[in-house]
């Protein structure tokens, strides 16, 4: 099986490719102040830590703008070289004017032509920002975004159905409206100097079938790589549901390129959830592979203790814990399966078929639990400190397979992806 990615322009944002069968690049944005130069490069290396490719920072005003080379090179002290997106909105001519050091420390700029003014005012502002962009080489976000759409355009797009002699409903037009805002930005930009493959676009919207509507129809239009993401998508589990559902739609039809998922934290959360998933929705649809899964089974009523959940909640989290190391020392570890079960109704052979699994005794069985590597038994652990010897197992195993000389080193699982 192979998904054919939709055609594009390949955007090139310092050491990423972005578009066409180059690999979906994660994004991320952080939530702190930029003007607090330490708290926000800390937070830009925790997500670039759990594997955002690209970080967004809302560049805001002059305290802001001001600190966002600083924050650049305690990134670089920190050897951390992940690209930054400003963010700018109402005022980012006035900000790029007056620090050209924001401007150039940034990678990309992320402009949103529903906020940058109305008129011929409007488009002095977004003519600046784009020769900026033009003048350091930078790469352009034309973002969209249903919620600060340009309403000169929606309007004029509304009286001109109005004219028609079957209108279409209001909602179809705003739709449009959307993807007329982002495709006529965008040949504005190229006319103003903006190279094509500078551009990336995006046109965000909060539902689910109006997202996966809208991009269908903005693919088909352009080829220029498009950034997903559902906007506001929410908190918990329905923001991952609402975004998983729409992003698995539009990528399994090779729609984008860059995806970021918009989740609100739960106080004190960390942010890097979005990044979490994110990649697991990519590795999930077998599109890109950032970190050893674990298959669990749900448990029932077979497994009265929580003994199975405690394991696969450890395992996931000691696996992730690990990757910023091992991604370096154990190419290919990222494609590493373990499956943690908790009884003997599906637990040997879910186990068999991962590259490591242990079947853990449910109520009334006997307390071993055997351990499975390449689909052989290897060994059966018993007794109070199982957890600790199956992590040592899969230490050793990521070792022997997916160190020097290993078998399983720089194995690519994902699925081939095509340009179409
Ligand atoms: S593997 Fe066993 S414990 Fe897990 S869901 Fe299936 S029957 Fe229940």
């Amino acid at each position: 099986m192979t998904v054919q990615r939709r055609p594009t322009h390949q955007v090139r944002i310092e050491h990423l490719t972005i578009g066409s069968e180059a690999p979906i690049a994660v994004q991320s944005m952080t939530n702190t102040d930029t003007a607090d130069a330490l708290a926000t490069a800390q937070q830009i290396k925790e997500l670039a830590d759990a594997g955002s490719e690209m970080v967004r920072i809302t560049v805001n005003s002059h305290e802001a703008a001001a600190k966002v080379a600083e924050i650049r090179s305690r990134l670089d002290d920190m050897g951390c070289n992940v690209p930054l997106i400003g963010d700018f909105h109402f005022n980012g001519e006035r900000l790029l004017a007056s620090f050209p050091d924001c401007a150039r420390a940034l990678s990309k700029y992320r402009i949103n032509p529903g906020n940058v003014g109305k008129g011929a005012k409007g488009d002095e502002k977004f003519a600046y920002m784009i020769r900026t962009a033009a003048e350091y080489g930078k790469a352009v976000r034309i973002g969209v975004n249903w919620g600060s759409l340009d309403q000169s355009l929606a309007k004029r797009m509304m009286d001109a159905n109005l004219k028609l002699p079957e209108p279409k409903s209001p909602d179809e037009v705003m739709k449009e409206a959307l993807i007329v805002s982002a495709l006529e930005s965008a040949e504005k930009a190229v006319d103003l100097g903006l190279p094509e493959n500078k551009i990336i676009l995006s046109c965000k919207v909060s539902a689910v079938q109006d997202l996966i509507q809208v991009y269908r129809e903005l693919g088909e239009r352009c080829r220029y790589p498009l950034h997903l993401g559902l906007t506001e998508a929410g908190m918990g589990s329905k923001g991952i549901v609402a975004s998983t559902a729409a992003l698995a739609v539009l990528l399994q039809e090779g729609i984008g390129d860059t995806i970021r998922i918009s989740l609100t934290p739960e106080p004190g959360s960390s942010r890097t959830q979005e990044v979490v998933v994110g990649q697991e929705i990519l590795q999930t649809m077998g599109l890109r592979s950032f970190t050893p899964l674990v298959t669990a089974c749900p448990g029932c009523g077979r497994t009265t203790s929580t003994v199975f959940q405690e394991l696969a909640r450890d395992i996931q989290s000691y696996l992730r814990q690990q990757m910023p190391q091992w991604r370096l020392q154990y190419p290919g570890v990222e494609n590493l399966n373990v499956a943690v079960m908790g009884c003997v109704v599906n637990g040997p052979g879910e186990s068999k078929l991962a590259d490591i699994g242990i079947s853990l005794p449910g109520t009334g069985e006997t307390p071993v639990a055997p351990v499975y590597i390449d689909g052989e038994r290897a060994v059966t652990l018993k007794g109070d400190n199982m957890a600790a010897e199956f992590l040592d197992i899969v230490q050793a195993y990521v070792q022997r397979e997916y160190g020097e000389g290993g078998k399983k080193r720089r194995q690519n699982r994902v699925i081939p992806i095509q340009a179409a």
